[in-house]
């Protein structure tokens, strides 16, 4: 890890970020930064900014996020950092470790191989072999042309127990090799093909290489789906279904459709809706909106109309949520994780009509799909439409029960601008007043939950921490004093903040605070345990400017994100006649005028946007430091 790091260093020193995002678009100087329309969005004014000074790129238009020459490979080009880092490596001349032992990528290459030969030898099964004729019949049913089997290189796997294995066998393959690719099943100390008598389904990874199979049952067989175990080159958690070949158009689109079935998938590509890609049956995990998050930023679920499908959405939206800069596991890339923390995710809900599925949708009336995606509803808009449906809300138990599904799932939302906008909707739809759901909300959180805090794994929470450390180091009194609110999200934490500026000891504390949080505060202090015995002032000071940074710069994310959203509408309500005021405020930017009220919102917005960067920076150069 270390050695990658100092390539990455090495890289950046050898490369000018203005040279490299200028093969891609014509920046004009502007001041000391360069300027363009930006890259990722559609715009008629450029709001896309490269600073050759830091090194850095930003676009403070609709995507609202910005990051350094690797970022924006792997935004512009649609790839990982990994391949970014090779891209990047040959064009600053930097040469790369091999990641893997020249032994591994042979034996890798050999598990691609068996699956190219195994793909074909089931393609041209289905195609022309008599034995084939009811899975050409099944395909026709559901209305897929021999020209689309050919595209997606449907197969056929003939139903006695060993044709392919013999056949992998007489091309060169080893036992060995065809068990690793997952091909064969082993059982009772018979080896024999896994797939017999099946519509099978190549699944390709998002370079485009065979890795696996989806296989589907011609008759009363089970399982009706079968898949290839997980294996050095099949990634279940975290493939997409046709990713490869919809990666285009998703990024062209800016946004990314996901069905559940290979037939849905196949059925949209083939009416020229070639940004589908399919779950392949599994729920949605972190890793499979991390994938798409690379390539844009909304992600539409299709789903039936049935409760199943609701019950998707709900894991669907928790994995989102997983998935939030903070909560991101420590051996991600850094390039991702700062990805990660600056790109939000606009997932959305696409509701079929009730009894059908998207391949018949698709094939019925491709304009009702069209609408369908167009019109799909962010996930809380979603979720509080069907709390709502069969209740009467003049029923006063009728919105108890409203209160009861919707204040969960809103305490979930991490950004207090939406979470704030969530809870006045339902106090207008409950008619509680908004102060009485967050007081709610706050008890709840009191409560032992099912789901515990993400204290432990990832460390205490920062704010809890942050009080915590405040409650047991008095000496941090003069330079906490005079923190700003605005660095608490949770109610409760701001009330024991407040009650502990006007409190000296812990007993005044006990006595000041309202009797609902007593237990609240108790669970602060015992945070103390965590604090190493020997821990002085000194220490205790040490680890409150830290969590205090981490803090601050998250009150930085959100106040850009509000500053993104105020700064969107302004675009979308300005009149094609109005674009000469947003013209006035960005060269007030760059000249250093104070310009018009747009002017200000871009400006601050634009050095928060430099701020977070150098931050991170920051942090960059003390780890390496401390390393
Ligand atoms: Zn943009």
């Amino acid at each position: 890890m270390g050695r990658s790091m100092d390539i990455v260093s090495e890289i950046k020193a050898r490369l000018d970020i203005v040279e490299v995002v200028g093969q891609y678009v014509p920046l004009r100087r502007a001041g000391r930064l360069y300027r363009a329309l930006c890259p990722f969005h559609t715009e008629r004014t450029p709001s896309f900014y490269v600073s050759p000074e830091r090194q850095s790129w930003h676009c403070f238009g609709a995507c609202n996020t910005g990051g350094d020459v690797f970022s924006f490979i792997m935004r512009k080009e649609g790839v990982g950092f990994g391949e970014a880092l090779r891209m990047l490596a040959q064009r600053a001349g930097v040469e790369l470790p091999s990641p893997r032992s020249p032994q591994e990528e042979a034996r890798r290459q050999r598990l691609y191989q068996a699956h190219e030969a195994a793909m074909e030898f089931y393609h041209r099964l289905l195609m022309e072999d008599a034995t084939a004729a009811h899975a050409r019949r099944y395909l026709e049913g559901r209305g897929i042309d021999m020209a689309t089997a050919r595209r997606f290189m449907l197969g056929y796997s003939p139903p006695s127990g060993d044709a392919l294995l013999r056949h992998l066998m007489g091309k060169g393959f080893r036992l060995e090799e065809v068990l690793e690719a997952g091909l064969l099943v082993t059982s009772e100390g018979l080896t024999r093909d896994r797939f017999r008598g099946r519509l099978m389904f190549p699944i390709w990874d998002e370079q485009g290489r065979p890795v696996g199979f989806g296989a589907r049952a011609l008759d009363d067989s089970h399982p009706k789906y079968l898949n290839t175990p997980q294996t050095p080159i099949f990634d279940k958690g975290g493939l997409l279904y046709l990713l490869d070949r919809a990666r285009h158009d998703i990024r062209r689109s800016g946004c990314a459709v996901i069905v559940e079935g290979y037939m849905d998938a196949i059925a949209a590509h083939q009416a020229g809706f070639a940004n589908v890609v399919a779950s392949m049956g599994t729920a949605l995990t972190e890793r499979h909106v991390r994938s798409l998050r690379r390539h844009c930023r909304r992600i539409v679920l299709a789903l039936d109309a049935d409760a199943a499908g609701a019950e998707a959405v709900l894991r669907g939206h928790q994995v989102v949520e997983a998935s939030e800069g903070e909560t991101m596991p420590e051996l991600t890339w850094r390039g991702l994780v700062r990805f990660q923390t600056t790109a939000g995710v606009d997932l959305r809900v696409a509701i079929l009509p009730p009894g059908r599925d998207p391949d018949e949708v698709i094939r019925e009336s491709p304009q009702l799909w069209q609408a369908l995606v167009a019109e799909a509803e962010p996930v809380l808009d979603y979720r509080f439409r069907r709390a709502q449906e069969g209740k009467d809300l003049r029923d006063p138990q009728a919105r108890s029960q409203l209160v009861q599904e919707l204040l969960p799932i809103i305490a979930a939302v991490g950004d207090p601008v939406v979470r704030a906008h969530y809870l006045q909707k339902l106090a207008r739809l409950s008619l509680v007043r908004e102060e009485e759901l967050a007081s709610m909300m706050r008890r709840r959180r009191q409560e032992p939950s099912p789901a515990p805090r993400r204290e432990g794994e990832h460390g205490p929470d920062p704010e809890r921490l942050l009080l915590s450390l405040l409650l047991r180091y008095p000496d941090l009194r003069p330079e906490a004093q005079d923190l700003p609110e605005g660095l608490f999200w949770e109610q409760a934490n701001i009330e024991v903040f407040r009650a502990w500026k006007e409190c000296q000891t812990l007993v005044e504390l006990a006595q000041k605070l309202p009797e609902e949080l007593w237990a609240y505060t108790d669970g602060l202090i015992s945070l103390w345990t965590r604090f190493p015995q020997k821990w002085d002032n000194d220490n205790g000071r040490r680890a409150f400017g830290d969590v205090r940074r981490r803090l601050e710069e998250r009150y930085l994310r959100a106040r850009k994100r509000a500053l993104a959203a105020a700064l969107a509408t302004h675009q979308e309500e300005s009149a094609p006649d109005q674009q000469h005021l947003l013209e006035e405020a960005f060269s007030a930017v760059r000249e250093g005028r104070a310009g018009n009220a747009l002017a200000q919102l871009l400006r601050e917005d634009l050095e928060l946007g430099f701020q977070l960067h150098s931050r991170a920076a920051q942090r960059e150069a003390n780890s390496h430091a401390e390393a």
